[in-house]
C-alpha cells in the first residue's frame, strides 16, 4: 500500500509511520509541525519507502501518484494546545478533514479518521460505549476540539454514504508513550518530568478524576486492524483499566522512586474536565479481535527512560 498519514510527525502519527513501514508499505507523512516535530521522524529520513511533506492540511492537499489509504491524524490534541490554538484546532478538524476526505475520494483510497473519547464530553454514561452520544459543552474551552471531531465524524460518514468512500472512525482514548511532547501539558508528560526532577506531582482539583491510559503500541495495533476491517461505524480503542489521577501519581512516583509526593493545584483544572473516562471496548474485541496487552506499569517502564533521555537532550 501507499499511505498518507496526516499529522505524521506527531506522537501517534510517527508511531503509525513506523508500523506501516515495518509492514513493507510506502508512507508519506504530512505535517505542518505546529505541534508535531521532525525529531519524531528523524530516524526515518533516507528510508526508501518514506517521504515527508510539510503542509497544513487545512489548505488544499496535493499528493502526486496513487494512494491506497489516507490516515487523518493531524490535530492539536492536548487541552493546553487547543486552549492556545483554538482556531487552528477547529480548522484542522473541519477543513482539514474535508480536504483529507476529498483526497481519499479522488484517489479511491480508504480513509481512517482519528476521532477521540472527547466526543463523549464529560460523560454521563460509564464506561462509554460507541452508542453513547455524549455530553459536550460546545462553547467551553474543550468545545473547539470536541466539536471539530464531532463534525469530522459527521463529514466522514457523509463521504461514506453519499460518495461511497471506504471510511473508518476510531475514537482514541488517553494514550501515552515515547515521543509525547515534553511541554504538551498533559498529565503523563507532566507527572513523569516532575517525578524525574524529584518534585511533587501537580494534581489538578482533588485528583479524584479518572482516566484510563493505553500504551501507544496497543493503539497502533488496534488502528492497523481497524483499517483492514469492514467496520464503518466508530470503534473505541483504549485501555479500560481506570484509575484516579491521585492513584496514577502514586504509580509514577513508585516507579521513579520519587519521594516528593503530590501537591494539589486547585485552579489549574481546565473547565469541563471530564470527571470519569473509561472505554467500553466490547466492540473492538468483537469486530477486531483486539484488546490491550501492555499494563500501565509496563508502559511507564518503556516511557520513563525516553523522557529521561530527552529532558537531558533538551537542556
Ligand atoms: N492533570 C493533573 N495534573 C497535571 C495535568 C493534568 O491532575 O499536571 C489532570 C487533568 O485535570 C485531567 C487529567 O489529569 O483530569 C488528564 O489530563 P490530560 O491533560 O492528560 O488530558 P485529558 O484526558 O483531560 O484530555
Amino acid at each position: 500500500m501507499r499511505v498518507l498519514i496526516t499529522g505524521g510527525a506527531g506522537f501517534i502519527g510517527s508511531h503509525l509511520c513506523d508500523r506501516f513501514l515495518a509492514e513493507g508499505h510506502q508512507v508519506i507523512a504530512m505535517d505542518n509541525l505546529l505541534t508535531g516535530s521532525t525529531d519524531n521522524i528523524a530516524h526515518l529520513s533516507g528510508h526508501d519507502n518514506f517521504q515527508f511533506i510539510r503542509h497544513n492540511v487545512t489548505n488544499y492537499i496535493f499528493v502526486p501518484g496513487p494512494l491506497d489509504a489516507v490516515l487523518h491524524f493531524a490535530s492539536p490534541a492536548s487541552p493546553i494546545d487547543y486552549l492556545e490554538l483554538p482556531i487552528q484546532t477547529l480548522k484542522v478538524g473541519a477543513l482539514g478533514t474535508h480536504n483529507a476526505l476529498g483526497l481519499a475520494k479522488a484517489k479511491g483510497a480508504r480513509f481512517l479518521l482519528a476521532s477521540t473519547s472527547e466526543v463523549y464530553g464529560d460523560p454521563q454514561v460509564h464506561p462509554q460505549p460507541e452508542t453513547y452520544w455524549g455530553h459536550v459543552n460546545p462553547i467551553g474551552p474543550r468545545g473547539v476540539y470536541d466539536e471539530a471531531k464531532r463534525f469530522a465524524e459527521a463529514i466522514t460518514m457523509a463521504y461514506h454514504t453519499f460518495h461511497g468512500v471506504q471510511t473508518r472512525i476510531v475514537r482514541i482514548f488517553n494514550t501515552f508513550g515515547p515521543r509525547m511532547r515534553l511541554a504538551d501539558g498533559r498529565v503523563v508528560p507532566n507527572f513523569i518530568q516532575q517525578s524525574l526532577r524529584g518534585e511533587p506531582l501537580t494534581l489538578y482539583g482533588d485528583g479524584k478524576q479518572t482516566r484510563s491510559f493505553q500504551y501507544v503500541s496497543d493503539l497502533v495495533e488496534g488502528l492497523y486492524r481497524l483499517l483492514q476491517s469492514d467496520e464503518v461505524e466508530p470503534v473505541n480503542i483504549g485501555n479500560p483499566h481506570e484509575f484516579t489521577m491521585r492513584e496514577f501519581a502514586e504509580v509514577v512516583n513508585s516507579i521513579t522512586g520519587n519521594t516528593a509526593g503530590t501537591v494539589v493545584k486547585p485552579d489549574l483544572r481546565i473547565k469541563d474536565d471530564p470527571q470519569n473516562r473509561q472505554p467500553d471496548i466490547s466492540k473492538a474485541k468483537r469486530v477486531l479481535g483486539w484488546q490491550p496487552e501492555i499494563t500501565l506499569e509496563e508502559g511507564l517502564r518503556k516511557t520513563i527512560p525516553w523522557f529521561a533521555e530527552n529532558i537531558k537532550n533538551s537542556k
